[in-house]
């Protein structure tokens, strides 16, 4: 890995404004309200985000939350289709955990006024991939993320310690002797900001952007796992990048999810002759694992040279699929296509990370003050491949970790902070006025889709990774002043780490397929995890 400034911007601390706090939370998705609410009222907490509160992957999961509820049900048939799914790179004790905690947090989310949808009085549940039984519990039909932050930003912002600045990007992690002490923020229009915090908590989510497809909302460009990088933290798992098998394909619309509960309530995916090919492909049909469903969607357009395949839902009651979907009905109506008779065009998209900063059972990050929790986390929870509405528990559950876990640590600190003497000097760069950010970032989403996608193999990975030792040479030795170049250099810094984890595991495993290497090699890989390289600043 090539050299970059430690941190991407200029700061002096005698110069710039300063703002105390006992915990700082990076992101205000689930996993970062979710630990702020954790923190009790004596201590202040201030979460920014880089957009409104509301945009993040969370307000946007359409699916679910997955817990065991029902009396058929069991806590270890959950750990089972989650260790099934993870392709043999989950730490059990992680998934145990979670898949405990899960219908406390759900009964949280209940407490703080989330609206789940209900059958004969009870939570209604349905299934998705992977999982063999009914367990998620969902809102509004299938606009579940938008419900549960509805309730749970109203919550947050009765807290009297509770702060939440948006339009506040964050920029880097400070670090002194090595610990975690705060962060630089640029804060719209009002420049930038050190904010000094006693711990840290990291919630930024995913890093979707990196790809041309995805369904991820913009802010997920990857910031915090970078920003992580470069203060010292470890990441790992980077290769695994979990594509939705189902996101809406038509020209002129937004890269929209269908989501997994399609299948779950029975619908079929055809080929472009109207031919079912999931049976043949696995014996659980459309309810196979994403990962499996992705592949035989991608080599059914090769094989039918078509652009994508499609779901069909004409065979189900059509109420039943107006009431169950409606977010559905809307995006794919403005698109003239009617989901209870018409088949709807998808292909597979960049959907969620597995890999992330490495936590360990508490939420701790390898480095001191530095606490992660959500997508932005490698846990062990999802291993290889996340099982479907799986990751909203984990940014609950871990964010309740991280919460209880920063609050002791103050406890055991001095009561008063003051600014440290921290400075970073970058030289200017030439050239500036050629320097095109929208373009290189068009570009780098394309390679990732062509080079680093469903299936991979070393000769289009080793293009990759040198297409981008040139771009990083470039783009990461300036300084850059807007919110699109720091995204810019967040996302060619967590592509680099995708495709050096991509080359180093030469196996297939769960959403980590290559057509050179297509079979899983435990006597090999076993339960390893390729981690990333030490970074290296400049001098
Ligand atoms: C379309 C879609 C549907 C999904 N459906 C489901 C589902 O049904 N069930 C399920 O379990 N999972 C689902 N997922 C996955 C799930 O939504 C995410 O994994 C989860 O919400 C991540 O939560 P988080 O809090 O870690 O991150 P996010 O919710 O993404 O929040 C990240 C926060 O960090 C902020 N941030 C990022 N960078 C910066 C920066 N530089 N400075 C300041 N703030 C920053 C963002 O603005 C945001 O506030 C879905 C995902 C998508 C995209």
């Amino acid at each position: 890995m090539s050299a970059a400034n430690r941190y991407l911007v200029s700061f002096d601390a005698r110069d710039t404004f300063h703002r105390f706090t006992d915990v700082l939370v990076i992101g205000a998705g689930i996993a970062g309200l979710r630990a702020a609410l954790e923190v009790p009222p004596d201590l202040t907490v201030l979460v920014v985000t880089k957009d409104r509160v509301t945009e993040s992957n969370s307000s946007y999961a359409q699916g679910g939350i997955a817990g065991v509820r029902s009396p058929e049900d069991r806590f270890e048939d959950h750990v089972e289709d989650t260790l099934i799914a993870g392709d043999g790179l989950c730490d059990r004790t992680v998934v145990e955990l979670v898949i405990h905690e899960a219908p406390h947090q759900i009964d949280k989310l209940i407490e703080w006024g989330t609206r789940f949808d209900e059958e004969n009085g009870h939570l209604a549940l349905t299934r998705e991939g992977g999982h063999s039984h009914r367990r998620i519990v969902h809102a509004l039909g299938d606009s579940t993320g938008f419900e549960m932050m509805r309730a749970t930003i109203s919550t947050a912002r009765t807290r009297p310690n509770i702060r939440i600045w948006d339009d506040t990007f964050t920029i880097d992690l400070l670090t002194h002797t090595g610990a975690c002490v705060g962060a630089v923020v640029a804060r719209n229009g009002m420049g930038k900001f050190l904010i000094w915090a006693k711990q840290v908590i990291l919630a930024s989510g995913g890093c979707g952007m990196v790809y041309r497809e995805t369904t991820n909302p913009p802010v997920a460009t990857g910031d915090g796992m970078a920003a992580a990088y470069r203060a010292g933290a470890e990441l790992r798992d980077m290769e695994f990048m979990q594509f939705h098998p189902t996101v809406l394909y038509v020209a002129g619309s937004a890269r929209y999810l269908v989501s997994e509960a399609v299948r779950g309530e029975g619908a079929y995916l055809r080929d472009v002759n109207g031919e079912r090919f999931m049976p043949a492909a696995d014996p659980r049909a459309e309810l196979a694992p994403r990962d499996v469903v992705a592949r035989a969607i991608f080599r059914t357009m090769e094989k039918t040279q078509h652009l994508n395949v499609y779901l069909d839902l004409s065979h189900l009651d059509p109420a039943m699929v107006l009431n169950r979907f409606p977010g559905i009905n809307r995006a794919c109506k403005s698109f003239g296509l009617d989901i209870t008779k018409d088949r709807i065009p998808v292909r597979p998209g960049a959907h969620y990370m597995m890999g992330g900063v490495t936590v360990d059972h508490q939420g701790r990050t390898t480095v001191p003050g530095l606490w992660a929790a959500g997508e932005v986390t490698s846990s062990g929870l999802h291993g290889a491949n996340r099982l479907a509405s799986n990751s909203l528990i984990e940014g609950l559950v871990y964010g309740t970790l991280c919460g209880r876990g920063a609050t002791d640590a103050i406890r055991k600190m001095p009561r008063e902070m003051t600014a440290l003497p921290l400075r970073c000097a970058i030289p200017p760069a030439e050239m500036d006025a050629r320097f095109d950010i929208a373009d290189l970032t068009a570009s780098l989403r394309s390679l990732m889709v062509r080079n680093m996608g469903i299936v991979r193999d070393r000769t289009r990975l080793l293009e990759a990774k040198e297409n981008l030792r040139f771009w990083c040479r470039y783009a990461l030795s300036r300084e850059l002043d807007s919110k699109a170049g720091w995204e810019l250099q967040n996302m060619l810094t967590i592509a680099r780490l995708m495709i050096a984890g991509a080359l180093a595991r030469d196996e297939s495993r769960g959403t980590h397929y290559r057509s050179d290497f297509p079979t899983r090699d435990d006597a090999r890989w076993g339960l390893r995890h390729v981690t990333s390289e030490p970074f290296v600043a400049l001098a």
